[in-house]
């Protein structure tokens, strides 16, 4: 099972990287006697070494899954992540930046392809790129060496940048790791245990990656929560919460169908009680796509304080001040739905963005 991305172990300290930078240095330095050209490659080899390393490293896990059907969702090198599902960038804070080599959440595309043996294919084509990267480079300082590539740019101090940068991430993801919460070597010798096992992965867990990275509800994939129900056939709980992620699907449809939401949230109440965070999200349907100021109110007046989903109480109060009228403290609202959303994750929420737009778009109706 997993919870949290393909972190890379590769994560030394800034002493560390100094070492290895200063160690660097003088064996290249005594190697080879430079010129300013030389001294130039050994610079930017120094300064992209880590990036490139990384970004190839990141690539192999990518492709390795693309090979066996599994599907990106983020890919973040040194800071810079593309929400590939969602088509957005995102930078990460300097301080998280610093201390992130890079990683990759893909999931499987299909019922197919959720097993630990396509999982480890996809956490090995990491290291294995590393690996390749060690062996390109060494291969280029020999033949820049010896050979007609030896000229003005330097061919051999790149070629040995590029061994040397690699076999650090190699090393860094290939060594099984107790400190790392997660490395690609443990997570292969897990998923090697689980494939001989004949252990199946949960899939609920990857549905909670996905909205983990805010993947909106309407575009998880149905297959994928029809495998979750399934494999929590037995569970109360299970049940109860496959109910609450199905109203908030029918609540980010593309074209909300509020009737039929609504009669799920009855469904749901007449089985488990009324929720705090049901309330709210009853309240935003009949503020928002009903317009019925009444109602809305009503239920609201269910939802507990302080809320169990800051964020759907605020978006349902905004849609009600909205039909009072009262734009400035709808906008008031809107903006500590922004704070709350943005305080739960880096990346966008694209539900809370149409939310806004919708809250936005609500006229003043007669009270
Ligand atoms: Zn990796």
């Amino acid at each position: 099972m997993q919870d949290s991305p393909d972190s890379d172990g590769y994560r030394p300290g800034h002493s560390a990287k100094f070492v290895a930078i200063l160690i660097l240095t003088i064996v290249v330095g005594m190697v080879f006697a430079g010129g300013p050209d030389r001294f130039l490659s050994f610079t930017i080899v120094l300064m992209v070494g880590t990036l490139i390393s990384t970004l190839l490293h990141e690539l192999g896990h990518l492709v390795a899954g693309w090979i066996v059907g599994w599907r990106l969702v983020v890919i973040n090198v040194m800071g810079l992540s593309l929400h590939w599902w969602n088509m957005r960038f995102h930078l990460d804070k300097p301080d998280i930046a610093a201390d992130a080599g890079g990683w990759v959440v893909m999931i499987p595309d299909s019922a197919a392809a959720l097993t630990p043996f396509r999982h480890l294919v996809m956490v090995a084509g990491g290291p294995l790129v590393s690996l390749a990267q060690t062996v390109v480079g060494i291969s280029l300082a020999i033949l820049a060496y010896k050979g007609p590539f030896f000229g003005p740019f330097a061919l051999d101090v790149v070629g040995l940048g590029l061994a040397f940068f690699g076999l650090i991430t190699f090393l860094g993801t290939a060594i099984p790791s107790k400190r790392a919460e997660s490395n690609d070597a443990s997570t292969i010798l897990r998923d090697f245990a689980m494939w001989r096992s004949g252990e199946r992965f949960d899939p609920a867990a990857w549905l909670a990656l996905l909205l983990q990275y805010n993947v909106r509800l309407r575009e998880l994939p149905e297959w994928l929560i029809a495998d979750a129900i399934n494999y929590h056939a037995e569970s109360d709980y299970a049940d109860r919460y496959f109910r609450s992620l199905e109203i908030g699907i029918a609540l980010d449809a593309k074209q909300v169908d509020a009737n039929r939401a609504l009669g799920l949230i009855e469904e749901y109440e007449q089985l488990f009680g009324i929720d705090d965070w049901l309330a709210c999200c009853r309240a935003y349907c009949e503020a928002a796509h009903l317009h019925d100021l009444t109602a809305a109110r009503r239920s609201m007046e269910k939802a507990g304080f302080p809320s169990s989903l800051p964020q759907m109480d605020y978006a349902a109060r905004a849609a009600i001040a909205m039909l009072e009228g009262d734009r400035g403290n709808a906008m008031e609202l809107l903006k500590l739905m922004d704070a709350e959303i943005a305080a739960k994750s880096p990346f966008r929420d694209m539900t809370f963005r149409d939310i806004r737009k919708q809250i936005t778009a609500l006229q003043k109706i007669g009270t």
